[in-house]
């Protein structure tokens, strides 16, 4: 599995960094935001360093499809009733901070800090 040692979130996913999981299988972990914007603010991340939306390839196909429908698995797990974001930062002009792809999926009773 391809990993950068310079990226936290390969870090977490290695265990290097502590991280609130919600999530884990072989191909995917989702953990809990640590500047949430909303009451329930989780990242699902895929465990191979991906950089970007820009990285994806067909291939990747199964793996975005499985990371699409376990968000709202997670934020019903999470007691989410109400309604969610899914919010994916792509590069520079789409605001991305953590260059290891990852979706933002955020929920609960607004008012919310952000989005
Ligand atoms: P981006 O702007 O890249 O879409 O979002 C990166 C997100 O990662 C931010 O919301 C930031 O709070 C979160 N984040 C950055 N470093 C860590 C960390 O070490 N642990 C956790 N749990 N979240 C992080
Ligand atoms: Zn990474």
């Amino acid at each position: 599995m391809s990993t950068d040692p310079n990226c936290i979130f390969c870090k977490i996913v290695a265990g290097q960094i502590p991280a609130k999981k919600a999530y884990e299988d072989d191909d995917l972990i989702a953990f809990h935001d640590i500047h949430p914007w909303a009451p329930v603010h989780l990242l699902l991340v895929p465990k191979r360093h991906i950089a970007s939306m820009e990285s994806v390839t067909e291939q990747d196909g199964a793996l975005m499809g499985k990371l699409m429908v376990l968000a709202p698995r997670l934020m019903a797990e999470a007691g989410v009733t109400g309604g969610f974001r899914q919010v994916i930062n792509t590069g520079r002009d789409g605001g991305q901070e953590v260059h290891h792809l990852h979706m933002h999926v955020i929920g609960g009773p607004r008012p919310w800090a952000k989005g």
